[in-house]
C-alpha cells in the first residue's frame, strides 16, 4: 500500500466539474486582476467567519506583512512570536524593521504558552502574534487578557486554522486581525499562492486594501505607497468553488484524526495530539511526538507511508536568526518538539484502510 502525505488529485476529482467550469468561466471574463470573483470570495469568507472584512492578498506571508505594516510595526518595536512555527511569522516582523521575540510553546498544544508570553514583554513590545498551529486553537482566553492588560495588539496567524473554533468563535476573529494562507495544501487551498487578512476594524481593513494595491483603492487613487499583492481572479474562482465544501472536509479530517488517535492511544512510544475540550481542532496536520522519530520516519517511508516533519528546526535554531544569539536550550519546549514531532498523512479523502496501515506499521516499528 502507498499512503502519500497529501493527495491533491483526489480532492480535485471529487469536485472536478465545478472547478473546471469555474476556471473556464473566469478565463472568459478576461478580468484576470481585480475581477468580480475576488470580491465575491471575500464576501463569502466574511460571512463564513462572521468577520466584517476579508481582504485577499497574494499569499499568507504577504497578509502578515501587510497587517504589521498597516498597524505601524516598525524599527524599535518587538513582536512576540512562537518559537515553533513557520518562518513567515518572524520574517514579516523583521521586514518591517522590528524584532521578533521568540516565546516558548505549550507542551500540550504546541501553541504559544501564555505564561511564556508574560516573561518576554518589555517596554518595546507592540504586539503578540499567535499561531493556531496544525489547526489547534491557541490559548485565546488567557492571551487576550494578557494583551488587554498590557495594551498589546493581538494578531492571529490562521494559515493552518480555516474554521478552527474556540469558545464558540472562529480563529481569526479574536485579535485586531487574522491572516490566512490558501497555499494549495492548506485546508482551503487555491491552485497557486493565495491568502487574506480578516478584521473587524474598518480603518485597518482600508489600510491593508490600499497597501496591497499600491496605496490605492481605485485606479490612480494613491494615498500612500504600497506594494502589489492581490489575489488573482482565477484563484478566487477556485476558492469560491471549494469554500462550500470546507466544513465537510474539516469534518472528515477530524474523523480521520479520531481514528488515528484511537489506534495509537495505547502505543507508549507515541504522544497523540491533544484536543482542547472547548475548541474545534481542524487538523490541518496530524502531528504526533515519536520516540526515535527519524528512524520511524525512515521505516514508514520504506513501507510506502510518506510523513513530514513540521518543523525540523525551531525558529531560534535557524541560521536566519543567529543574530539574536539564542541557545537551543533557551526555548526548551520548542527544542524538544522539533526533535520528536512527525506529521502523519491526513487529508479528507484518506481511507480507513490507509489509516489502519499507517498505525499498524508504527506499532510494528516499535515491536521490532
Ligand atoms: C502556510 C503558512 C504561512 C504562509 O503562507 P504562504 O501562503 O505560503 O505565504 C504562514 N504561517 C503558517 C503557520 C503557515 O503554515
Amino acid at each position: 500500500m502507498v499512503v502519500p502525505f497529501v493527495d491533491l488529485a483526489a480532492q480535485y476529482r471529487s469536485i472536478a466539474t465545478a472547478l473546471d467550469e469555474a476556471i473556464r468561466n473566469e478565463i472568459h471574463t478576461f478580468q484576470f486582476i481585480r475581477g468580480k470573483k475576488v470580491r465575491a470570495f471575500e464576501e463569502n469568507f466574511e460571512s463564513t467567519l462572521n468577520a466584517r472584512h476579508c481582504i485577499t492578498t497574494g499569499n499568507g506571508t504577504d497578509a502578515l506583512f501587510a497587517v504589521f505594516k498597516c498597524l505601524g510595526v516598525t524599527a524599535g518595536d518587538e513582536v512576540i512570536v512562537p518559537a515553533f512555527t513557520w518562518i513567515s511569522d518572524a520574517e514579516t516582523v523583521s521586514l518591517c524593521g522590528a524584532t521578533p521575540v521568540f516565546a516558548d510553546i505549550h507542551p500540550q498544544t504546541y501553541t504559544l504558552n501564555p505564561a511564556e508570553i508574560e516573561k518576554k514583554i518589555t517596554a518595546k513590545t507592540k504586539a503578540v502574534l499567535v499561531v493556531h498551529l496544525y489547526g489547534q486553537a491557541a490559548h485565546m482566553h488567557e492571551i487576550q487578557s494578557i494583551c488587554e492588560s498590557k495594551n498589546l495588539l493581538l494578531l492571529e496567524d490562521c494559515a493552518q486554522a480555516h474554521l478552527t473554533e474556540t469558545n464558540n468563535r472562529y480563529a481569526g476573529t479574536f485579535g485586531v486581525a487574522g491572516t490566512f494562507s490558501f497555499y494549495p495544501t492548506k485546508n482551503l487551498g487555491a491552485f497557486g499562492d493565495a491568502g487574506c487578512v480578516v478584521t473587524n476594524n474598518d480603518t485597518l481593513a482600508e489600510k491593508v486594501r490600499r497597501f496591497n494595491n499600491h496605496g490605492a483603492l481605485e485606479k490612480e487613487d494613491h494615498e500612500t505607497e504600497g506594494t502589489n499583492s492581490r489575489l488573482d481572479s482565477l484563484q478566487a474562482a477556485v476558492l469560491l468553488a471549494k469554500l462550500p465544501h470546507l466544513k465537510q472536509w474539516n469534518a472528515q479530517r477530524s474523523e480521520h484524526a479520531k481514528r488515528y488517535s484511537d489506534q495509537l492511544r495505547d502505543e507508549s512510544n507515541i504522544v497523540i495530539p491533544f484536543v482542547r475540550p472547548d475548541s474545534k481542532h481542524t487538523f490541518h496536520l496530524y502531528a504526533v511526538r515519536a520516540k526515535h522519530r527519524d528512524k520511524l520516519q525512515e521505516y514508514l517511508s520504506d513501507k510506502g507511508v510518506q510523513t513530514i516533519v513540521h518543523y525540523p528546526r525551531a525558529l531560534h535554531n535557524l541560521p536566519a536568526y543567529r543574530h539574536l544569539h539564542l541557545k537551543p536550550a533557551d526555548l526548551p519546549v520548542a527544542n524538544m518538539i522539533q526533535d520528536e514531532i512527525l506529521s502523519l498523512p491526513i487529508y479528507p479523502e484518506l481511507s480507513m484502510e490507509q489509516i489502519a496501515y499507517v498505525c499498524q506499521n508504527i506499532k510494528d516499528f516499535y515491536r521490532k
